[in-house]
Order: structure tokens, then C-alpha cells, then sequence
């Protein structure tokens, strides 16, 4: 109760601030964030790193994504093999264990090939935790099969209606009847996990379902939403640091690098796969100037600075300024 009122007069304290006073109290706000980064705009190895293979979707209904069918302006471009077998064997060089998603804002399950290029990571970084998120719209004990056959380790199904209730469609039900509880039965199936187990084992394979409004308002995804376009107000008055770029890596089919999953036309890329060695991309001056602005509470222009993803992981469970943050932002 004491939390509560003391965050409600904080808030108002906070809107009723000028502009100025705003952006020095953010700055104590982030400050928990930022005490364990580095701060010369250097980052460790990142742990996730998202491929678009192809740059386009199947769906027709998400009201949230700029990727939606119909809507989204980006080319429709698939990543040839020889390009990304290029990222995989860079990988193994340095014998990534982190993970792979093979998504950023599309569907992968309409990739031609898909298996093939999850085999091929399969092979060469048996570490790494090969993941997609899907609609499902293309899932069916045939497109299925071959995936959990070339080693991916987990689907997150992400099923988006304006219906919760809605009946499982029924190539996704032949999926689960036919493939999937077949592996359920050599118990290598966790449902509705993650990498580890609860017991924090190591899994084999995990399946997620998630039932999701179609109509959701989300972050504005650097002011790229359709539903959610990026207030003026927070062009004039960003939020502070982000930590994104310090963990994570977002790659498009053409090869160009984006700040981050929310850079959706990355229209000011930090390189490309194609010209420079992934790593060179990872420590190069692009990164590190855009962490070392984001490490002074400042979002550059672009996408950073409509953004209104609070730009950190909620780890500090109940700390004030994680409560702060999260009645700021969502
Ligand atoms: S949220 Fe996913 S399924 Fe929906 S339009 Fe975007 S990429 Fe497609
Ligand atoms: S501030 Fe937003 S757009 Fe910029 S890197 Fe972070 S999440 Fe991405």
C-alpha cells in the first residue's frame, strides 16, 4: 500500500516536471541499470542474435506490427544460404553458445528452406539454442517435422486472434497429435518452458503456446506500430538508457545490422554482414557510439529516440525504479 502511494505521487511529481527535470530524474532512475555495464560503449559477446531470413509475414490480422501483410514497405528479400552459412561459421569460430532466433519481424515458417538453415547451424554450433517465434499459420506435421529433425530447439507459438477462445486450428493440432508426441513420449518435450527446466536442467526441446489479442497496443516499436506510432512528446522527452544493444544482436536478410528487434527499417544500419566480419559489426565504432549515448541516458535520433520500450530487462523485481519505469511505459 505504501508502494502504491508513494508511486502514484511520483508519477504525478514526474509529469507535473519540466522537461529538464525530467531527464536529470531519469538519470537516477537508470542508474541501478547502468552501474554494471561497461562503460566505453565495448559489450561482451551478445547472447541472442535474431536472423531475418526473409522479410515477410503471412498475417493479415496483428495490429501492432509493421510487418503485417499488406502494410509492411520493406522489399521481400530471403537471405541466401551462402550469406548466413557466412554468420554460422563466424559463430563457430568463437564457439557461440547463446541464442538464435531465427526472426525479427517476420514468419519463418514461410523461409524456403527453413530446414536447411537450421540444420546447418545445428551442425556447426551444437551449443547454441536454435529458436522461432511463428504465428503458425504455416505449421503442419510437414513443415513441422523437418525442424525438429534439423535440431531447433524450441517453438514459441504466438497464436494472434481477436478471439482468446478461439479453437487450435487443425494442421497445428495434427503437428502436436503426429510429431510432436513422439518426442513428448522419448521425453524430450518441455511445455510452456524455457532453456532450462524448472529443476534447471538443460531441455532437449520446448513448445510454448500463447494465445494473443490481435489487437494489442505494444511498444511503438521505434514509432514503426501501426497502432502505436510514437507520441511527440517522447521525441522531446526520451526515456534513458537501453541495454538491448549490449546483449543483443539483430540482423535483416540483406545482411544490414539494426540497432535493435524494434529497428524495423533500420534505416541507419551499424554495418553489414555481407562487407565486415560479424564480430568487427559487434565492436565497431556504430555500436559503441550508439551504447555510449544510450549509457548517457540519451536515445540518438532514429528509432531510439520515439521509442518507448523502457529499454531494460525487469530483473530488479520491485525495486522503485523498476515500478517507476514500468507505470511510465506500460
Ligand atoms: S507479430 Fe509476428 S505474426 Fe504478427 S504480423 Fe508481426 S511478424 Fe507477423
Ligand atoms: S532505445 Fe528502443 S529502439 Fe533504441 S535500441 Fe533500445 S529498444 Fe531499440
Amino acid at each position: 500500500m505504501k508502494a502504491k502511494v508513494f508511486d502514484y505521487y511520483m508519477m504525478r511529481l514526474y509529469k507535473a516536471a519540466p522537461v529538464w527535470l525530467q531527464r536529470l530524474f531519469l538519470w537516477y532512475v537508470y542508474r541501478p541499470y547502468r552501474q554494471d555495464l561497461p562503460k566505453d560503449g565495448t559489450a561482451p559477446i551478445f547472447h541472442e542474435l535474431y536472423i531475418e531470413l526473409r522479410t515477410r509475414c503471412n498475417s493479415t490480422v496483428c495490429r501492432f506490427c509493421p510487418a503485417v501483410k499488406g502494410a509492411d514497405e520493406r522489399p521481400d528479400i530471403t537471405m541466401p544460404f551462402e550469406v548466413y552459412a557466412k554468420v554460422i561459421d563466424q559463430l563457430a569460430e568463437i564457439n557461440y553458445g547463446g541464442r538464435i532466433a531465427f526472426y525479427l519481424s517476420n514468419e519463418p515458417l514461410i523461409v524456403k528452406d527453413f530446414p536447411r538453415y537450421v540444420a546447418y547451424a545445428r551442425e556447426k554450433l551444437p551449443q547454441a539454442w536454435l529458436m522461432i517465434t511463428t504465428n503458425g499459420q504455416a505449421l503442419t506435421p510437414k513443415t513441422g517435422r523437418p525442424l525438429l529433425e534439423a535440431g531447433l530447439n524450441m517453438i514459441n507459438l504466438n497464436l494472434y486472434n481477436d478471439d482468446l477462445e478461439a479453437p487450435l486450428p487443425e494442421p497445428i493440432k495434427r503437428f502436436e497429435e503426429e510429431v510432436l508426441q513422439a518426442y513428448a513420449q522419448q521425453g524430450r518435450v518441455q511445455y510452456q518452458g524455457s532453456r532450462h527446466s524448472a529443476q534447471g536442467q538443460p531441455v532437449d526441446f520446448v513448445y510454448n503456446v500463447n494465445r494473443r489479442l490481435a489487437t494489442e497496443v505494444l511498444t511503438n516499436r521505434g514509432g514503426s506500430a501501426p497502432n502505436n506510432l510514437g507520441d511527440h512528446e517522447r521525441q522531446r522527452s526520451p526515456l534513458g538508457l537501453c541495454d538491448n544493444p549490449f546483449y543483443s544482436m539483430t540482423i535483416t536478410s540483406d545482411g544490414r545490422v539494426g540497432r535493435c528487434c524494434s529497428d524495423h527499417y533500420i534505416h541507419e544500419a551499424l554495418g553489414n554482414i555481407k562487407d565486415q566480419p560479424l564480430m568487427e559489426i559487434w565492436n565497431g565504432a556504430a555500436f559503441g557510439a550508439l551504447r555510449r549515448a544510450l549509457l548517457r541516458n540519451d536515445r540518438p535520433a532514429g528509432v531510439c529516440r520515439v521509442c518507448d520500450s523502457a529499454g531494460i530487462r525487469w530483473s530488479r523485481q520491485n525495486s522503485w525504479q523498476e515500478r517507476f519505469l514500468k507505470n511510465l511505459t506500460q
